[in-house]
């Protein structure tokens, strides 16, 4: 909210028609909101750290990001994405690392504008000073779109729903990714980049003493089977797949036969097809074992499986 609130500003002093809060995001279209108690505690959390309060404002419940459009005349629609989501990813506080050398690293412990987002940030401003510098350059309509939530795609949907990009002529993405190359350079490429499914998977057993586990049903024995077994999906031919179970959670006490389990998975593929095929054959594989009901609403649409 913070980081949304420098944004608007700064969209509005070059002159930018600026759109904030729920005339960015549809309000039923935004995905794996926090708690109200949390939304309200980090908006004044923000204000306390030099949060600016009138551009605040319209993101207190979770309502970041921030549209910024130059009308320049006739001609095409072009929109530009850049994200600017926080990830809980601690920052490193080593002194070779500059921004904590230099003292912009994150104020928050545990969080911080990782993954390239700080960067998408700063181009995106940058993007904006540059083309409010060069108008007559351009003609059309130029729509910076300073999206949330990013991470784990739950921000685009929100954004889209709400009809921004119902007369875009172009949409423009783009991600920092680090490779290494010879000394400080820079690179930029154009290209395809993956389709992806989050799931949320649970694992319900029956507890038991260690002592008797003919007695129980262990959710954490389900869970490691499934862990190497998902990744030992056969691919599509059609391109490259990828798969990650990225947290596992299971276990009470260690003579406890476990009775619930939970994963974090993400899929991806090269094409909508081929995603889909990704995502589809954990259900058959859990199907085929395990009857499946579904899992009470915890993030939409992280399309949950529940196994009993
Ligand atoms: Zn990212």
């Amino acid at each position: 909210m913070r980081t949304t609130s420098i944004i608007a500003k700064y969209l509005t002093d070059l002159g930018y028609q600026v759109l904030t809060g729920p005339d960015v995001c549809a309000a039923d279209a935004r995905m794996g909101l926090p708690s109200e108690e949390m939304l309200e505690s980090h908006y004044q959390r923000a204000l306390s750290q030099g949060a600016i309060p009138e551009y605040a404002a319209p993101a207190r419940g979770g309502f970041t990001g921030v549209i910024g459009t130059l009308h320049l005349g006739a001609g095409p629609v072009i929109a530009l994405r850049f994200d600017i989501d926080a990830l809980p990813i601690k920052e490193d506080e080593s002194a070779d690392h500059l921004p904590y050398k230099e003292g912009f690293s994150s104020q928050n412990l545990g969080f911080m504008h990782a993954c390239g987002h700080d960067g998408h940030t700063a181009v995106g401003l940058t993007v904006a000073r540059i083309l409010s510098e060069r108008k007559e350059m351009f003609s059309g309509t130029v729509r910076l779109i300073f999206q949330p939530a990013e991470e784990g795609v739950r921000g685009a949907r929100s954004v889209a729903e709400h009809g921004h990009l119902n007369d875009v002529d172009y949409l423009i993405g783009s991600h920092i990714f680090p490779y290494s190359t010879p000394g400080e350079q820079i690179g930029v490429s154009v290209g395809p980049t993956l389709a992806t499914t989050k799931l949320n998977v649970t694992f319900s057993g029956l507890s038991s003493h260690a002592a008797l586990p003919e007695k129980g049903h262990n959710a954490m024995l389900a869970m490691a089977s499934a862990i190497l077994n998902l990744h030992a999906i056969p691919r599509h031919s059609d391109g490259p797949s990828q798969i990650n179970v990225g947290t596992a959670h299971a276990g009470s006490g260690r003579n406890v036969i476990c009775d619930h389990a939970e994963l974090e998975l993400e899929v991806r593929g090269c094409s909508t097809e081929v995603n889909h095929y990704m995502e589809h054959m954990p259900h058959k594989f859990f199907r085929l074992l395990l009857p499946c009901t579904p899992a009470p609403a915890r993030s939409r649409p992280l399309d949950p499986l529940h196994l009993s």
